[in-house]
């Protein structure tokens, strides 16, 4: 393939592989083969450090997606992904990772580009992550096992049976993924489907392409068959809707916000197909005041919510302190947030990138002005920095009512709320009083209350003197709205398998 798409390099310098591969055509990857759209359209995607746009990928339509679902059937039930062993599917997972790894600073690089994240960032976090859940379920290929089970039959006196049960890949999954930690999110997804057997089909986010479609070309190379994994780039409404709509993908694997988790849902009901979600959180992150090192709390509760930008679904944005020690706490995070220096991903001094999309942007702003409008005490940040790119300042705010939307809802951004609590079980039940159930935090020298406010925490993930804990092997999802299922760790595979009972008249 050849450069002939518009794309604008920054001005920092990147790699050569990077520029040669943004600066190419970017296309679908169908049944082993990078494609373009059937309709020939494309869609921009922007550096967000500077709102210029980065590049042109293909844009997928219904007719995509269905091309893309027929490979993926066809490697699914004739191609050689059914021949192969347990232990030869695990040994191309595990290349993938170790790929990945090869690739590590491309990787990195490339993620900051399209995301804006900080490079540092994504080289010491997202691709050690993503290649480890490669890693990781390249493992449980060989370990996917049924039980035998000695059955009684009471209606048939004297009869004897040999009873079993299998695990089978679900079939033709489609996986739709957010754009805050793009390769990341498609490892969660692709490497369970894979150690399961599945054929699939990702629509990575339109404003983050580029990763996945990388890691598309290191799957080739790492001998995933043609069809096995196709790809199909586009935006929710065009390339999304029609792959959770299309009659022949047997489950859809979804992470993003609720709203569209709910359309997700009715689009599957056509088919009945199996459904999994990952959605958003408004996690609560607890101070008590004999925390065992007061300052590694503060600095757990700034990066709980500054991390990434606050664009994480475990963010931990409500921040509750113990009466006690509010002041120095919220001193001590407003302190962090002034000191945190914002640039583009690709400057290594920088800390904090810019926020993902013009959206964003926007999104976090009005919220920021609602809280203003409210009456609540922004402290630190509040708003946009600077005029070019989607940079918004970290920001704490308190004087909260429990009925503002900057308390009850997901921003996604890099602010934090703060309030104080004197009560260990009120403190419970306002951490409890939100939609979501994603992820929780409790930093106490105490180890039973530690226990007990663990259990009584209605969260998928709940850290204790710590945060933002992730491992290939501990399982994630949500409680109450915050989704259905569990990605990671062996409970991932339940997303990918489907049971069969045997009975064997003896
Ligand atoms: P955010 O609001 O954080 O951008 P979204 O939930 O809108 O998150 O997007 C997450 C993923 O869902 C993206 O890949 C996006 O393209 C996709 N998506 C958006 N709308 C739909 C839809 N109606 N059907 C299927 N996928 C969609």
């Amino acid at each position: 393939m050849t450069a002939h798409l518009q794309s604008n390099l920054p001005a920092l310098p990147i790699s050569d592989a990077n520029a040669d591969f943004i600066g190419r055509a970017r296309h679908h990857l169908i049944g082993g083969q990078w494609v373009p759209s059937a309709s020939g359209a494309t869609f921009a995607t922007f550096d967000p450090a500077t709102g210029d746009v980065l590049t042109h990928c293909a844009q997928g339509e219904a007719e995509d997606i269905d091309r893309a679902v027929k490979a993926a059937r066809k490697a699914f039930e004739s191609g050689p992904w059914k021949a192969l062993t347990a232990s030869e599917r695990g040994r191309i997972i595990w290349k993938i990772g170790d790929l990945m790894l090869e690739h590590a600073d491309e990787l990195a690089e490339l993620e900051a580009l399209d995301n804006g994240k900080p490079r540092a960032v994504a080289r010491a976090v997202d691709i050690p992550l993503s290649a480890d859940a490669f890693h990781y379920m390249a493992g449980w290929a060989t370990k996917i096992t049924g039980q035998t089970m000695p059955v009684s039959v009471p209606y048939a006196p004297g009869a004897r049976f040999h009873a079993y049960s299998l695990k089978e890949p679900v079939g033709v999954v489609g996986q739709i993924i957010p754009w805050n930690f793009p390769l990341l999110m498609a490892a969660w997804k692709l490497g369970p489907a894979l150690a399961a057997g599945c054929t699939l089909v990702l629509k990575p986010a339109e404003q983050t392409p580029l990763t996945a479609l990388r890691l598309g070309e290191l799957m080739i190379e790492a001998g995933v068959p043609d069809g096995v994994v196709n790809i199909v780039t586009g935006d929710g409404e065009s390339a999304g809707a029609p792959l959770a709509a299309h009659p022949d993908v047997d489950k859809v694997a979804f992470t993003g916000s609720n709203e569209v988790g709910k359309l997700i849902l009715r689009a599957a009901a056509g088919n009945l197909k199996k459904v999994s979600l990952e959605l958003g959180g408004k996690s609560p992150n607890v101070i008590f005041k004999d925390a065992p090192d007061l300052p590694a709390a503060i600095a757990g509760a700034a990066n709980a919510v500054f991390f990434n930008h606050g664009q994480c679904c475990v963010a931990g944005t409500r921040l509750f302190v113990e009466q006690d020690v509010f002041d120095q706490v919220v001193e001590g995070v407003v302190e962090t947030a002034a000191g945190i220096k914002l640039g583009p991903g690709l400057d290594d001094a920088t800390e904090m990138g810019p926020l993902v999309s013009q959206e964003q942007l926007e999104r976090v702003t009005g919220y920021l002005a609602s809280g203003r409008e409210d009456g609540a005490d922004l402290l630190v940040g509040g708003g946009r920095q600077g005029d070019r790119g989607y940079f918004v300042q970290p920001t704490v705010i308190t004087g909260t009512r429990p009925e503002m939307k900057v308390v009850r809802e997901e921003i996604f951004g890099p602010v934090l709320v703060a309030e104080p609590f004197t009560d260990e079980a009120d403190l419970v039940r306002r951490a409890n009083d939100t939609t979501y159930g994603l992820a929780a935090a409790v930093w106490t020298n105490d180890v039973s209350r530690a226990h007990r406010v663990a259990a009584a925490y209605r969260a998928g993930t709940v850290w204790v003197n710590c945060y933002n804990v992730f491992d290939a092997a501990l399982p994630f999802g949500g409680y109450k709205q915050s989704g259905w299922g569990r990605e990671m760790s062996g409970e991932a595979l339940d997303l990918y398998t489907e049971t069969k009972a045997v009975v064997v008249g003896l």
